[in-house]
C-alpha cells in the first residue's frame, strides 16, 4: 500500500508522523511525497489557533482531491470536532489522540510489538533526516487559559526512559545527527512516575548512554527550571538554545492567563540563563489581543520585550478557542487592535533578532547541513542550523548535506547568517 502522511503545527506532531511513517515502512508499506499516488493518507491536524484548525481541514480536502486516496484523521483538531472530521471528503476514519500510538497497529490490524521491533527500517518519507523528532511526553496539567492543546492532549503522561533511548539510538542508527526532544509539557517529564525524576535525569541519561551528536530541547514553561538545570550545559552536545514561552510581559494578562510566572521572574531566569550558557540563544511565543489587554498592558508587554536579549519571538494574536476560559472572558480586543499590536511586535522581535545575529559576524560556528543544491557553476549552496539556532549559508565545492562544519561568520544574510567554512 502507499501511504502518505501530512501533518501541520508543533513538532510533536512532526515526531508522531515520523514514527508513523517508520512503523508504516517496517510493516512492508510505502511512504509516497505525493497525496496524489496515495492509496491511504494520514493527516496529523492541529487546533491551537483558529488559522491552525482552518488549515488542518484544508490539507484534508486537499488530499481528498489529490487522487482517490482514503484519508485518515488524527491530531488536535480532529479530536476536538471528530464530527466536522469526519463528515470532510474521503475521511474513512478519524482517531482521536488518545488512541493515536495505536493508529498505524490498528488500521494494519497488527499487534502494536511487531511494528516497533523492526523499526530500524526508519523510513521519514518527505520529512528530513537531519534532525530527529523524539517525544518524550504527552499531554500537560497546566491551566492555561488560552490554551486548546492541553484539552485536546488530556493530562500529561511521560514515555519510559528505556523507550525514549531505544527511539534515540534508533534515529542515530538512520542518518539524525542532532535529535530534538518534543512533548507537550516537556520540562514535566518524569514528574507522574512513582519515583518522580526531573528532565535533567533524562537528559543527562541521553547524554551518558548515546552518541547523540546535537541534542536540543523544544519548548519549555520557564516555571519547570532553575539555575542548576543550566549546569547541564557544560556538555558542549546539549544546544545553547532555549525556546521559553512568555506569551505576555504584562504581570496583570500573564495572571489572567494563568500563566505560573511573572515578568520579574521570566526576567531573572532568562539573565541567569544567559550567564550560565555562552551564546544562549533564548526564542519566545507572545499572545498580543489576549482579553483585558488594553493599551498601558500592551506598552507594559513591549517594553519588557525590548528589555530581554531575545535571538527571535513569534507572534500570535489571540483567537478564542471554544472550550477554554478565555473565549468567554470580558475585554476581548477589536482584530484590528490585536493587527495592529501584532505588527509592532514582529517589528521589535525583527530588530532583536538582527541584534543577536550581529554579536556573531567574525565568529566561528558549528553548522548543521540541512540542505545543500546544486548552482549551474558546479557550486553547492548549503543551508543550516548552528547549535544555537542561526539559520547560516555558505557556498561550497561539496555537497556536505547532513555534516557539521566549522564556518566563519562573516555578514546578516535575510534572517540569517552567511559566511565561508573553515573546516569540515
Ligand atoms: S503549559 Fe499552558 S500553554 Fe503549555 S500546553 Fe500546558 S496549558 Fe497549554
Amino acid at each position: 500500500m502507499k501511504v502518505y502522511l501530512d501533518t501541520i503545527g508543533c513538532r510533536l506532531n512532526q515526531s508522531e508522523i515520523e514514527k508513523m511513517a517508520a512503523q508504516f515502512a517496517s510493516a512492508g508499506h510505502d511512504i509516497v511525497a505525493d497525496a496524489a499516488e496515495a492509496d491511504l493518507v494520514v493527516v496529523n491536524t492541529c487546533a491551537v489557533t483558529r488559522e491552525a484548525a482552518a488549515d488542518s481541514r484544508q490539507l484534508m480536502r486537499r488530499a481528498a482531491r489529490a487522487g482517490h486516496a482514503r484519508v485518515v484523521a488524527t491530531g488536535c483538531w480532529a479530536t476536538l470536532d471528530p464530527e466536522a472530521a469526519a463528515a470532510l471528503p474521503a475521511v474513512m476514519q478519524v482517531v482521536k489522540n488518545e488512541d493515536k500510538d495505536n493508529l498505524v497497529a490498528s488500521l494494519l490490524e497488527m499487534d502494536q510489538d511487531c511494528l516497533e521491533i523492526d523499526e530500524r527500517k526508519r523510513l521519514p518519507g518527505q520529512h528530513a533526516r537531519t534532525r530527529a523528532f523524539i517525544k518524550v511526553q504527552d499531554g500537560c496539567n497546566n491551566a492555561c487559559t488560552f490554551c486548546i492543546t492541553r484539552v485536546a492532549r488530556g493530562r500529561g503522561r511521560s514515555r519510559l526512559l528505556e523507550d525514549v533511548l531505544r527511539d534515540i539510538d534508533q534515529a542515530l542508527a538512520g542518518e539524525a545527527r542532532e535529535v530534538v526532544l518534543t512533548g507537550v509539557h516537556l520540562g514535566s517529564w518524569g514528574q507522574d512516575f512513582e519515583n518522580r525524576l526531573h528532565l535533567s535525569h533524562l537528559i543527562e541519561a541521553i547524554l551518558t548512554r548515546t552518541d547523540v551528536p546535537r541534542l536540543r530541547l523544544s519548548s519549555l514553561e520557564p516555571w519547570d527550571l532553575d539555575r542548576s538545570f543550566f549546569e547541564l550545559w557544560s556538555d558542549p552536545r546539549l544546544c545553547p538554545h532555549l525556546h521559553l514561552p512568555l506569551q505576555s510581559g504584562s504581570a496583570a494578562i500573564l495572571k489572567r492567563m494563568a500563566r505560573k510566572t511573572t515578568p520579574e521572574a521570566y526576567a531573572n531566569l532568562l539573565e541567569e540563563a544567559h550567564r550560565l550558557i555562552p551564546d544562549l540563544a533564548v526564542t519566545t511565543d507572545l499572545i498580543v489581543g489576549f482579553p483585558g489587554e488594553g493599551e498601558s498592558e500592551f506598552a507594559e508587554s513591549r517594553e519588557f520585550v525590548r528589555r530581554m536579549v531575545f535571538a527571535a519571538g513569534h507572534v500570535f494574536h489571540f483567537s478564542p478557542r471554544p472550550g477554554t476560559p478565555a473565549a468567554h472572558f470580558s475585554g476581548q480586543v477589536a482584530p484590528a487592535i490585536s493587527k495592529q499590536r501584532s505588527a509592532e511586535m514582529r517589528a521589535l522581535f525583527a530588530d532583536l533578532s538582527k541584534n543577536y545575529r550581529q554579536t556573531f559576524i567574525n565568529r566561528e560556528l558549528q553548522v548543521l547541513w540541512e540542505t545543500a543544491q546544486k548552482q549551474p557553476d558546479g557550486s553547492w549552496l548549503l543551508e543550516g542550523l548552528t547549535g544555537n539556532y542561526l539559520r547560516v549559508k555558505v557556498s561550497a565545492d561539496s555537497n556536505l548535506w547532513n555534516q557539521i562544519s566549522r564556518v566563519r561568520v562573516t555578514q546578516l544574510s535575510g534572517e540569517g547568517l552567511a559566511g565561508f567554512i573553515v573546516s569540515e
